[in-house]
């Protein structure tokens, strides 16, 4: 399992639900937060390791040693949006690249954690936006789709970059083609 990076097709993906919380799965959530740590991130989503799951992890620390700050998500939903706020954003599928981006200041999310209880949390500052940001990766949408369009501007050439690598590697035949990637996502859907 690896951290994709964008424009990886996973990353434009719909996430379907987790229908059963299994071995799999735990051991997906493991795999998730340790490639998270390593990245120095304080969130992460299926989509960003290939998986078209309803699923992200989050620890705001981003400190390895703080399990009681690691949240997983499953089926995450956001109930309720208060409020906006404009903050700096990054992503581990866009390293180093940095913009602003609005969001809901306060936040109700609904979800099950990995022992397949439900659970209900408001939230506001850093875990609002960080939240916002996971559960729109497993909508398929981006962080700078969501920038104010001064911040969307400055960063373009940057995207373009990340594009071209992209497209280089697939050529090359090291990743993939998009169709090929589409492929294995839709086998990888919960089953
Ligand atoms: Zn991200």
């Amino acid at each position: 399992m690896e951290i994709v990076l964008y424009p990886h097709p996973a990353l434009r993906w719909k996430s379907q639900p987790i229908r059963e919380i299994n071995d799999e799965v735990r051991n997906v959530v493991r795999q998730m937060f340790e490639l998270m740590y390593e990245a120095k991130g304080i969130g992460l989503a299926a989509n960003q390791v290939g998986l078209p799951w309803q699923l992200f992890v989050l620890n705001l620390t981003g400190d390895p040693t703080e399990k009681d700050e690691e949240h997983v998500f499953i089926n995450p939903e956001i109930v309720r949006r208060k409020g906006s706020e404009e903050g700096e954003e990054g992503c581990l599928s866009l390293p180093k690249l940095y913009g602003d981006v609005r969001r809901a200041a306060e936040i109700v999310v609904e979800g099950f954690d990995l022992d397949g209880q439900g659970f209900e949390m408001t939230l506001d500052d850093l875990a609002a936006r960080c939240v916002q940001h996971e559960f729109d990766h497993l909508q398929g949408i981006m962080f700078f789709e969501r920038m104010t369009d001064m911040a969307r501007k400055e960063i373009e050439p940057t995207i373009a970059d990340f594009v071209s690598h992209f497209r280089r590697q697939q050529e090359q035949g090291k990743v993939p083609s998009d169709a090929d990637i589409e492929t294995q996502l839709r086998q990888l859907q919960p089953k």
